[in-house]
Parts: C-alpha cells; structure tokens; sequence
C-alpha cells in the first residue's frame, strides 16, 4: 500500500499538485517489543505473568514503548503498529493498552500468530523498530537467550540475537529494522547491525544482575534515537541471507535434545541439531518444532516442583486422569481423529 502511494506521490509531485497525496506517504512503523531489556529493571524474573513484579515490570514497557513511539511520530511516521514478542503468558497483552500513547494501536487478531513470521510480509511496513531486546544466550547478558530459554540458533555459523532474527525474516520481506533498544551486551551482538539507531536501557554484569542507567535520561535517548530512525531510514539496510542456511539449533541447559540423539534422519551432534533450509522463512519454520520439542525436556522441572510440593502427588495424578480422560475420549471416537485445527480464538496481540 505505501509503496503504491509512493509511486503515486512521485507521479503527482511532476505535475505540481502535491498535496494530500504527500502527506500520506508517512511510513508505517511496525513496533515489535520484547520484555528483557527495559530501562529501570534488574530483575530476571519479573518478565514472567504471575511473578509480583509484572505489574510494575508491565509498566516499565509500557513507558518504553511509549517513548519510542513518541520519537517515530517526531521523525514523521505516519502510523504506528504494536506487536507483543515476548509473550509472558499473559492472555492479555502485556503493554498496558489504556497507557499506550494514543496514536500507536496494539495489533489484534481473533487467531494466534506469530510476531516474527506472519506480520513479515512485503509492504506491511516500511520499518521495524525493537524494543525492550536482550543479548543471544551465551553471552552473559541481563536475561540472555535466544528465541527460547534453553536454546543458541546459528544460521550459516552465527550464532544470532532474536533482533538478528528480526532483521532476517522481515528483511526477507525488504523491511529494514531501524531501531533497537536492550542492554549494553546486546549492542555488542548488534555490531553486524551498524546502522540501527541502539539505545543502552542497562549495563548487565550478569544474566541475573545489571547496572541501571537513570530512566528518564534512557526515555529521552529513545525518542531522540527513534526520531532519527525514521529521518534517516533510507540508510537503514535490509538485511538479506546467503541462501541455502545451514541452521543448527542447540539446546543448553535446563534443555537438552539428548533424548534425540539415536533417532534416524537427525544430524545430531553436541546436543545440536542441525539442518539445511532453503531460505530463512524456511530456516525459522524449521526450527520452531525443534524449540518445541525441546521444550519437553522443562517437564522435569515441573515434576521435579511438584513432587517437592504438599499437594504433588494428587496434582500428579490429576494431569495424569485428564491425560487418560482425553485418551478414552479420543478411542470413543472409534478411529482416531485428525488433529483439530486451533481451537485458539480470542485476542491475540502476538507472542502470549
Ligand atoms: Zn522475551
């Protein structure tokens, strides 16, 4: 749509009548925020729904968000879109809606979605803008990880951030990401990124622990650095992948893939899977499932919490009757059913 009006504009602007049609070519921003690397907190649990200091943590984004959008609109933008890529496990969004500057809208879809893939489509946006970003895992950053707790993702032999990854799948769309904000480690990581405008929210001194930096002065850097993020977007690179990718996905702990390890077909080495996809659409849909599975191994965790809690053993057993209830329940059915497509509708605002 804006590439149209562009084209449109420069048609009008050689006759003279320009106009209206001018002010319509504002760029589209789309504001993808994380929940690790906001200013004014050190604490590496309070991105979690449930921990006491979500609330105040929710807050912290908000006022992040708030003041990068101030700064896109500064620099011209002509509309702001806001796409939740955390995903805390909190059913609502995690940005506080009724806080939000009035001009940006939080997206809302009645079906889940992902915030990496499915908004990366050509001419969506002009521009991508992170914020509240953490370093890759390894890196000793405050929250360090990558994409997932328990996983490192390289893609043809770099290890990469979640803001990399940004960069690639919707570069593959030809949007360059603009704007980033984190801690003082990820900026390094970012290094591969030179023309993103980067604001230092914290210095990390460990995953767990940082060094704040005062809030109001982290708020004013963001709306001067989105400011000129917008102004100076043409410099902005979109970010293109030598393809084929060789990608490897490697789980750390409390993760493994061990239990992987004899199946055939898996190339399989140092607690990484590895595999060949033909661009980085297909690199990122490839490694999804890879996370996913790798995700049973947390259920040790839970087991290991629950049988140390008073009511354990009748939880224990509760998962498990409802386990064999859905079994008896899908039997009866006589064949076993296809699975059901997502029964998830509701209000989605990107990663939950
Ligand atoms: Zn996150």
């Amino acid at each position: 749509m804006n590439r149209l009006i562009r084209f449109l504009t420069g048609c009008v602007l050689a006759s003279g009548v320009c106009f209206n049609i001018a002010a319509a070519d504002k760029p589209h921003i789309l504001l993808i925020h994380d929940m690790e690397g906001l200013a004014g907190q050190d604490d590496p649990y309070s991105f979690v729904y449930g921990h006491p200091k979500y609330p105040q943590t929710r807050k912290q984004l908000t006022a992040d968000v708030n003041a990068v959008v101030a700064g896109l609109f500064d620099g011209g933008a002509g509309k702001v879109t806001i796409a939740d890529g955390h995903g805390s496990g909190n059913s609502d969004a995690d940005v506080i809606v009724e806080e939000l500057d009035p001009r940006a809208k939080l997206i809302s879809r009645p079906t889940y979605f992902d915030t990496y893939l499915d908004l990366a489509e050509p001419g969506a946006f002009d521009a991508v803008a992170v914020v509240g970003m953490h370093s890759k895992s390894g890196t000793n950053g405050f929250a360090a990880h990558t994409y997932s707790v328990g996983v490192q993702a390289s893609f043809n032999g770099h290890s990469i951030t979640e803001t990399e990854l940004v960069g690639m799948l919707y570069g593959a769309a030809g949007i360059p990401v603009i704007f980033a904000s984190g801690d003082d480690r990820l900026a390094e990581d970012l290094r591969t990124m030179p023309w993103l405008r980067y604001v230092v929210t914290k210095k990390a001194k460990s995953v767990s622990s940082v060094e704040l930096l005062p809030v109001a002065v982290v708020h004013s850097a963001m709306t001067r650095e989105a400011k000129l993020a917008v102004q100076k977007r043409a410099s902005a690179q979109v970010v293109k992948l030598k393809a084929p990718i060789e990608v490897a996905v490697r789980a750390v702990p409390p993760a493994s893939f061990r239990w992987l390890k004899d199946m055939p077909g898996i190339h399989f080495k140092d607690d990484t899977v590895s595999f060949t996809a033909s661009d980085v659409r297909a690199a990122y849909i490839g490694m999804r499932p890879l996370v996913s599975a790798m995700h049973s191994s947390f259920n040790a965790v839970e087991r290991s919490v629950l049988s140390k809690h008073p009511d354990g053993t009748r939880l224990k057993y509760q998962g498990r009757i409802e386990l064999f209830r859905r079994w008896i329940e899908a039997e009866s059915a006589g064949a076993p059913p296809a699975p059901a497509e997502s029964e998830d509708v509701g209000d989605y605002h990107g990663f939950y």
